[in-house]
């Protein structure tokens, strides 16, 4: 056994862990060694002194994050073989484009690291103390990896990390430097903010689905209803859109859109396009029945946590209400939730209400779920967060 400190589970509290859940809440332990700090790595021990295995420490809810199961420790030569064996699934995939997800958290049997790969350029985030601790190890995994062809890695954890663990991170280059802030999706170019935008810069989590959208594109009058880079609007304008209007918020997010329509589309096609920063409500409440064939929204997480969750899918009814009360006859809506507290049921049935107070006829044409390269770890269901309907609306 490693020679790390140890956290002693309450009798019992081991059982999920033994079906490899990865994580140790704060009431399973029994008991900790003393001086344990905030990212430490641990051994995790039944109440019989047996090993369970090893993960990292923190302060919360979630106390341990397990890396291992086994009497492996937790090293340099652990991150590299994760990451590699994280490449080769992708691999597998074939992936169109320089944009994808290396590691996605417990997906990737990595809690509490998301990896995204823009061309050479690695964008890190660390959702823990240890990880964070360990991003000088990850950043020279990521650059030996030859395969991955990474030159460059970006560390951005200021909004990730808690705060209260005063770690303080900075945003910034571990290796290399800005090369390019263009990647490849399915043949379409995107300018990928990874210093100012929000997450890594771009949701990556979309490319399926948006192309999809691009299929029901043609001769179409399109609202993309929280566009933030306009991904979904460069497939309506590849797909034929006869129109295309992105609306956002944050006028940020509606240059963004503009740069991306612009490195894709010529002048004169760009004239299908427009982007218009305002509020969904209002522009929802303000758009004539019948403006739009189809519409997609795709807000942010409206319940962060699980105590957010009512209005949240009061939220979810709203908007849905709106969009299917004005959407042409005929039109198809693509409706998300990104909330991981949001279940895929519980997101149906604000759907199904919103439908129900629209009364309109609303049939399911596709469900959609997150792409491949954001795998969901088998033991840990709580990893399938996105979810998506696509509806034809008579
Ligand atoms: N569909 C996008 C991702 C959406 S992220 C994609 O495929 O990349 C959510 C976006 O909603 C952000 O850009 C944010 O600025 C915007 N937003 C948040 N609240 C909003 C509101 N009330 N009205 C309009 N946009 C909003």
């Amino acid at each position: 056994m490693q020679q790390y400190p140890k956290i002693t589970l309450r009798k019992g509290k081991e059982e999920s862990l033994k079906r490899f859940h990865p994580w140790v809440f704060s009431g399973a332990i029994q008991r900790a060694d003393e001086g344990i700090e905030e990212g430490d790595t641990v051994a995790v021990l039944t109440s019989g002194g047996e090993l369970v295995g090893y993960g990292h420490y923190q302060i919360g809810s979630i106390a341990v994050r397990m890396l291992t199961f086994s009497d492996t420790p937790i090293d340099a030569a652990l991150y590299s073989k994760r990451l590699r064996q994280a490449l080769a699934m992708r691999q597998a995939l074939g992936i169109a484009g320089t944009a994808y997800r290396l590691v996605h958290g417990e997906g990737d049997f990595l809690p509490g690291l998301v990896i995204d790969i823009y061309g050479t350029t690695a964008v890190v985030q660390a959702h823990s103390p240890a990880m964070h601790l360990a991003r000088h190890i990850i950043a020279d995994a990521l650059c030996d990896i030859e395969e991955l062809h990474v030159d460059n890695v970006y560390y951005k954890s200021e909004t990730t990390l808690p705060f209260k663990a005063q770690l303080d991170p900075q945003n910034e280059y571990l290796r290399g430097q800005f090369v390019t802030d263009i990647a490849e999706e399915n043949g379409l170019r995107f300018h990928i903010d990874w210093l100012r935008g929000q997450k890594t810069g771009f949701f990556i989590d979309q490319r399926d689905n948006r192309r999809l959208l691009q299929q029901y594109s043609q001769g179409k009058r399109v609202l993309n209803m929280f566009c933030y880079t306009g991904g979904f609007s460069c497939y309506a304008m590849r797909g034929g859109a006869l129109k295309v209007d992105s609306v956002d918020s944050s006028a940020k997010a509606i240059q963004l859109t503009d740069e991306n329509i612009a490195l894709n589309f010529d002048e004169a096609d760009r004239q299908r396009h427009r982007a218009i920063a305002v509020d969904a409500f209002k522009y929802l409440a303000e758009m004539q029945q019948g403006d739009y064939d189809l519409i997609v929204l795709d807000p942010p997480a409206f319940a962060k946590h699980k105590n957010a969750l009512r209005n949240a899918l009061i939220g979810y009814r709203k908007l849905n209400t709106k969009a299917i009360e004005k959407i042409a006859h005929g039109g198809i809506l693509f409706t998300f939730s990104c909330s991981q507290a949001v279940s895929r049921e519980q997101f149906r049935l604000a759907v199904f209400s919103a439908a129900a107070a629209a009364r309109r006829k609303v049939r399911i044409l596709h469900q959609l779920t997150q792409p491949a390269d954001h795998p969901i770890n088998i033991y840990h269901p709580e990893g399938e967060y996105l979810k998506g309907l696509v509806l034809y609306i008579e």
